[in-house]
């Protein structure tokens, strides 16, 4: 296998997750993460790097000047080249090899230059998620706490993620549009999301490019939550040389513009559906709308990369959220398709272990026989889970 043999027998990541290797062995995710292992591989080119050479007949100051509107219009009219590209790239009739090959010049102008344009007119003012603040976010922040500066607070090869992730080149990104009151990433999610570094786009494809030099299999953006810093992830891919993976680890949440930009340069998701019922959603995470744009958001994720689902078991949410969420894959995402993570994890963080009598149903851990009643309804509903969970 390629990508391995790039590795000394030794590294330290095959000692400690012998599962990540095993795991290409399970004939079913093999299938389903197709795409992406394709790419981790260096068989196929990423999706950004599709993007990169996708041309665009306009002339680079003028776009400067065009509005959102425009900027998106011009992006649909790419967006089907990008989507024939990546057909071929699939199918490996576009090799990485090829792709060298065939585009050694790229374009002056790109979709990827229109999506990063985009993605700074949706920064500011701001509606890179749905909660579609509209701040300047050069004067104020609005609910993710963070400005226009894209913050990270570490980055490094994770070994705890998902076996076919592992090792996993994880940055983390300061501030989120979420405010979870049993947040695990508290500090960095909403006590000092300002605290860390802060990074342009040209330092952070060095991180990207660092990461993956040395052996990471994905550049795994996460936070907090990716989303407020997405218009300097996506400019970063314009100086992003190495081929990997682009993996998007988040609530979800982001806007339906912001989306459609992510859908261009995503190869796999890493969702983090939490709740059920929109009721749970603004309780636990003072979230409106939670199902609409979350559940959209999911299905526009399944037509375009590779997924696996994380839902994070939380106690006494079992008839609410779990069931919910489970029963909502079976009927709505393609399940053949994807993996399903059900997360025993859960304990008592943030405001929860501080004030405990105000959700005394997440005051614990869950329990052993809720986790085997989540296991058993996902195993009904035909959903994959045990090689990722
Ligand atoms: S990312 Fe979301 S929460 Fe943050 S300022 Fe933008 S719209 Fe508001």
């Amino acid at each position: 296998m390629a990508f391995f043999e790039r590795f000394a027998p030794e590294h330290v990541w095959m000692r400690v997750r012998p599962d990540a290797i095993h795991v290409w062995s399970h004939p079913e995710v093999l299938e389903r993460l197709r795409w992406y292992y394709s790419v981790m591989t260096d068989q196929a080119p990423a999706k950004f790097m599709l993007a990169k050479v996708v041309e665009v007949d306009e002339d680079e100051k003028g776009l400067q000047t065009l509005d959102l509107g425009e900027l998106l219009r011009i992006r649909e009219r790419y967006v089907r080249e990008h989507r024939s590209l990546w057909v071929k790239a699939r199918n490996l009739q576009l090799t990485l090899e090829d792709y060298r090959r065939e585009f050694r010049t790229k374009p002056k102008v790109s979709l990827l230059h229109v999506d990063a344009l985009i993605a700074q007119r949706l920064a500011n003012p701001c509606i890179l998620c749905e909660r579609r603040c509209r701040v300047d976010r050069t004067r104020r922040v609005g609910a993710c706490r963070v400005p226009l500066k894209t913050y990270v607070h570490s980055w490094f090869h994770h070994l705890g993620e998902e076996s076919p992730l592992v090792p996993s080149g994880t940055i983390f990104y300061g501030g989120c549009n979420f405010t979870c009151v049993f947040c695990q990433n508290f500090d960095i999610s909403q006590q000092s999301p300002r605290s860390g570094n802060v990074v342009d786009a040209k330092r952070l494809a060095q991180i990207q490019a660092q990461l993956r030099l040395h052996g990471a299999r994905n550049i795994n953006h996460v936070g907090g939550d990716p989303t407020p810093s997405l218009h300097t992830i996506v400019e970063s891919m314009l100086y992003l040389d190495v081929n990997v993976p682009q993996l998007w680890n988040s609530n979800m949440y982001m806007s339906l513009e912001a989306m459609l930009l992510l859908t261009d340069i995503i190869d796999i998701w890493l969702p983090d559906f939490k709740y059920g019922n929109d009721k749970c959603a603004a309780r636990l995470s003072a979230v409106p709308r939670y199902m609409e744009v979350v559940t959209r958001n999911l299905k526009l994720a399944a037509e375009s990369g590779d997924m696996i689902i994380r839902h994070l078991v939380l106690p006494g949410h079992l008839s609410c959220c779990t069931m919910k969420v489970l029963e909502w894959i079976a009927s709505n995402l393609p399940k053949d398709k994807i993996l399903v993570n059900i997360m025993e994890q859960y304990r008592p963080e943030n405001l929860v272990a501080k004030y405990p009598r105000r959700w005394p149903e997440l005051a614990r851990r869950p329990s052993p026989r809720e986790m085997e009643l989540a296991y058993e309804r996902a195993r009904r509903l035909g959903i994959l889970f045990e090689p990722v969970s």
